[in-house]
């Protein structure tokens, strides 16, 4: 089974990937964490993205649709949770073509529905918390950053429920609820 799962920044899509991953023996492909990943070792492509990560604004279709194909190429087990990508339609047509190219085909699409100002409190209000507890804090979870993550959502990423919708493969999940409600409403969507 292949599920993406999308929504805006702060609508909990990593924490409920990794539920997802767990309970299905499915593995997660997070771009962001793996561009964080790259940031932080420091490799030429870290260093181009750095920048464009703590502005809020997408890294370029080529350097994360190369991410992905590298992943898909190793060990996928029971399918895979994509968890931030695709956020173009670029994207989107290109991880139709690599899952094409396996024989593999996308079950279901996900989409995590939380209301703008929630979002924008969650984040900037986890953010205070883990600097007063001493914690790293991303670089992006800063109000004009998260601000500028939004903008990007509406203007680039959003377009894809409509895709996915006519694909018949959208479902929609109220994700303002409890992380547990969240999760059972997921697992019902799926079923
Ligand atoms: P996330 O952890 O999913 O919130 O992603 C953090 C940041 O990484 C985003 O704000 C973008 O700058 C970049 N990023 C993550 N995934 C993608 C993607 N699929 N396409 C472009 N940029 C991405």
């Amino acid at each position: 089974m292949n599920i993406i799962l999308l929504g805006p920044p702060g609508a909990g899509k990593g924490t409920q990937a990794q539920f997802l991953a767990e309970s299905r023996d499915m593995i997660q492909l997070s771009t962001g964490d793996m561009l964080r990943e790259a940031k932080d070792s420091g490799t030429e492509m870290g260093n181009i993205v750095a920048d464009v990560m703590a502005r809020g604004d997408l890294v370029t279709d080529d350097i994360v649709i190369g991410l992905i194909r590298e992943k898909l190429e190793g060990d996928k087990k029971g399918g895979v949770i994509f968890d931030g990508f695709p956020r173009t339609l670029a994207q989107a047509d290109a991880l139709e073509e690599l899952l094409a190219d396996t024989g593999e085909t996308l079950d279901a699409v996900i989409e995590l529905q939380v209301n703008d100002e929630t979002l924008v409190q969650r984040i900037v209000g986890r953010a205070e918390e883990a600097r007063a507890a001493g914690q790293p804090v991303r670089a992006d979870d800063n109000e004009d950053s998260v601000r500028q993550r939004l903008m990007e959502y509406y203007k680039k990423t959003s377009p894809l429920i409509g895709y996915y919708y006519a694909k018949g493969k959208l479902s929609r999940v109220d994700g303002l609820g409890e992380i547990d409600e969240v999760r059972a409403a997921i697992s019902d969507a799926l079923d």
